[in-house]
This record gives structure tokens, sequence and C-alpha cells, in this order.
């Protein structure tokens, strides 16, 4: 069960069919068109979407608004330190600006970034400064059924061998746990392995560590060496493996807003000391409030709690098994911030030139207000000027994020109920086509209709 009970209400909208269907064609049937009052269930995205904490909101109180040495800063510092083992730790506002100073600080164009797999916000700051992001997954990620425990590792051999190759490889990035990769942990070893890599031919490895706590706890769970460590051991030693970390604070930070810059090497620390101040704010505040610091300084010491990282996991497996019963498949093994549902097995009718993975997602919102995320060719597929498919993404998935501390068992169990009816008559869903294709950032501001 949860381990905490609720003190805070908020309703949720409550709409039928009918007003749906209406409000997603005029949406252009993209549920990033959709407003808050339209949706009943939220699983769009688990970034900056938990509930705060008493605790979190009593630090709130506390916050110190001081524009240069607020006392917040120190608390957030000491907090981060200990977690983390970083000399030098800089608040930013969200993940992005923190890749975006660290990348413009130490990759140079035409330089390759490596990783397990980068994020897309990731992907783009790599790009923007002239440099090549390449994505080494390891093989056993390909097969989504497989049970293989730490399917977000990174390829070592091929690792090893961008290392000793011709190119010039900027850093290594590991991403952990691997959102692009279907929310999977990467072990132990492997970060152990690539670090050992890296220090080996003089690269920095840099960990993206939006989800620290939620890859330690399933370190405890599925490495056996670890099985008796506490998540936030398993943590701090995964940090202290890196040479420093970009880290979305609105993902295991529990926070609504923030983020965090952290470094061992002082040169580059002051490079990018420089860009936080040009771009963000002081180095003691970094685009955040006092009140920020202090609620990002909490969550990073609830986010590790066993009890707490337990429940998230446990309930994000008991949906994926309930899918599964009513005939849905997802990735396995189940991960803990999302479920992604295998969309080309449920809709065999729908190819993916007519949007497989955004057919379910907009099914789900059709028949019961629940919005997520398409994760296939709509997404990551290659797609002309007039909106054709030319190359489909690897898979069609949809993503069902888990805001932290949000909904309960029972909404999940609606969420599960709604994709039970889905698949009792899969071959009414209908395809989708695009009606406006834009080449940048499509499918936040493309526009589709449906195809019967
Ligand atoms: C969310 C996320 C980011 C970017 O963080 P923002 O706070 O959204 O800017 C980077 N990497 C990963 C793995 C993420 O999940």
């Amino acid at each position: 069960m949860e381990p905490y009970r609720i003190k805070v209400v908020e309703p949720i909208p409550i709409t039928t069919r009918e007003y749906r269907e209406r409000v997603y064609a005029a949406a252009g049937y993209n549920q990033f068109n959709l407003t808050a009052d339209d949706v009943t269930i939220d699983l769009l995205s688990d970034s900056g979407t938990g509930a705060l904490s008493a605790e979190q909101q009593a630090a709130g109180m506390r916050g110190d608004e001081t524009y240069a040495g607020a006392r917040s800063w120190f608390r957030f510092r000491e907090v981060a330190e200990d977690l983390t083992g970083y000399r030098h730790i800089y608040p930013v506002h969200q993940g992005r600006a923190a890749e975006r100073i660290l990348f413009t600080a130490l990759l140079e164009p035409g330089q390759v970034s490596l990783s397990n797999t980068h994020f897309d916000t990731t992907r783009a700051n790599v790009e923007l400064v002239g440099a090549v992001a390449r994505d080494i997954p390891c093989p056993a990620a390909k097969d989504l059924d497989s049970d293989e425990p730490f399917k977000g590792d990174i390829d070592l051999v091929a690792l090893e061998e961008a290392l000793s190759g011709p190119d010039d490889v900027g850093q290594v990035l590991m991403t952990i746990t691997n959102n692009g990769g279907g929310g999977q942990p990467v072990s132990m070893a492997n970060i152990k392995a690539a670090s050992k890599l890296c220090r080996k031919h003089g690269v920095p490895f840099i960990l993206d560590a939006a989800r620290f706590a939620e890859n330690a706890w399933l370190v405890t769970q599925r490495e056996k060496k670890y099985q008796d460590r506490s998540p936030r051991d398993v943590a701090k030693k995964a940090f202290r493996l890196a040479d420093g970390c970009v880290l979305s604070l609105k993902k295991d930070g529990i926070v609504h807003i923030g983020g965090m810059l952290a470094l061992n090497d002082p040169d580059l620390a002051k490079q990018c000391e420089l860009l936080l101040i040009a771009t963000e704010g002081f180095r003691t505040y970094g685009g955040l409030s006092g009140r920020d610091l202090d609620m990002c300084a909490q969550g990073l010491v609830e986010v590790t709690d066993p009890l707490y990282l337990r429940e998230r996991a446990e309930a994000t497996a008991y949906l994926a098994d309930c899918a599964r019963e009513a005939g849905v498949d997802s990735v396995r093994p189940t991960g803990v911030h999302a479920v992604y549902l295998n969309a080309a097995r449920l809709l065999p009718h729908v190819p993916p030139s007519r949007f497989t993975g955004h057919a379910l997602a907009s099914e789900l919102y059709l028949a019961g207000g629940i919005r997520c995320a398409e994760v296939g060719s709509l997404y990551l597929g290659e797609i002309d000027s007039s909106g054709e498919l030319v190359t489909p993404a690897p898979f069609e998935l949809v993503r069902l994020a888990i805001p932290r501390r949000v909904y309960t068992r029972s909404h999940l169990e609606y969420v599960a109920e709604t994709l039970a009816g889905i698949a009792k008559n899969p071959e009414k869903v209908p395809g989708y086509r695009l009606t406006e294709a834009p080449a940048m950032l499509r499918p936040f501001r493309c526009r589709l209709e449906q195809v019967r």
C-alpha cells in the first residue's frame, strides 16, 4: 500500500465520451493541445507532476529569498553534496539547462557524445553545440519481451570500440534509468565498467541522473551484489563512479521545477559557472527561488525511502500486469516510472504509416479521458513534408508515465479497465493521418485526422 495518506485533494474532471470526441477533434487529435480540464487521468509525463509532501511544503515556507548566499542554497548544497559527492554543485531551473551549460563548456563541434540512449532534449543540446549524439544501447534492449534485468545498459563492446577508434569522443553520458529505452535500469556493473573505460581513455563520464533513485531501487532488486544495500547507498556509489551529472529534479527530486549540474573538475566547473550566471542566475540560486531550493533538498532526501520506492515500483508493475491479463502487452520487465504498451501487437490492423501508437494513445483518451504519450513512428519516425511516413520507428509504443505520489491504485485500476475495454474490440480502433507536419518538434505541434 501507499506509505502515506492524503491531506490535500484536487478534483479530477469526469467527462463523457461524446464530450471527448468533440474536444479531441478540435485539438487536431494531438493530446498536447488538450487542456487540463479535458483530462481525467494524466499519464502524459512524470516530470514536475508529482505531489509535494507536508515536509516539502514546510521546507518551502522556510525558503530564504536572499539574492546571493541564501540559507536555502546552503541547505540544498549540503544534501546534493552528500548524495553525489561532487565538489561543484549548481542549481538550474530544469534538467535541459544543465545540459546546455555543460555541453557548451565541454563539447567541441564535430566531437561525439556516446550514450546508452540520449533523452530528446539531451540529444538536441548535444547537436546545438555542433557535436554528434550517438546511442549505443546494449543488444538486449532490442527484445521487448525478454526478462533481462538490465536492458538500460550501454553496449560495452561498442563503447570500447568507439573510444579506441578514430572519432574524437567528447563525453560518455549514461542515462539512469534509460528513459528513451523503455525506462529500463542500468546495472552497477555496467556503470562501473563504462567508468573504467572512460578513465582509461581520458574521456569525461557523466550521468544523466533524472531517475537515479528509481535506478538504484531496481539495482537492489535485480543485481545480487546489491540486494542488501539501501537505494541511497547504491545511488551514492553510482554518482561516485562518474565525473559529474546533469539532473532534472522534476523527476526524482519530486518537485514541480528544478534541476542541477554537478562536477568534480574545477576548470570545467569555472566555465559552467560563467554560463550559469549569464543565462540562469547567480551560482547560489541558478534560476530557482529559495523555496524551490528547499523543497528540492527535502525531495532528494525523501525519494530514496525504500518504502516509497517499493510501493511506486509495485504500483507500476500492478498496472502492467492488469494490462497484460487483459491482453495488452508492455515492455518487459516493467520499470518504475512508466508502463510502455506494445501498440503494434494489440493493433496489427493499424500499420506504422497510420501511427499505431498514436491510435492506441488516442483511444485511451476517447474511451477513458486518459492522456499519455506515443513513443513510435509519430515521435521517432522519419516523415516527409507531406506528412507521409518514410522510415518507421523501431517500435510502436505508448508510454503511460506515472506521476509520483499522485494517483492511487484505484485510479490505476480504472486505467487497466479502460485498456481491457479497448482490447475486447481492438479492430475498431482507427488509424491516423497527419494534416499538419511541422519539421521541428513535430509531436508537440502536429495535427491529425482519423482514417477509418
Ligand atoms: C526529463 C529528462 C531530461 C530533461 O529534464 P527537464 O527537467 O525536462 O529539462 C533529461 N534527461 C532525462 C533522462 C529526462 O528524463
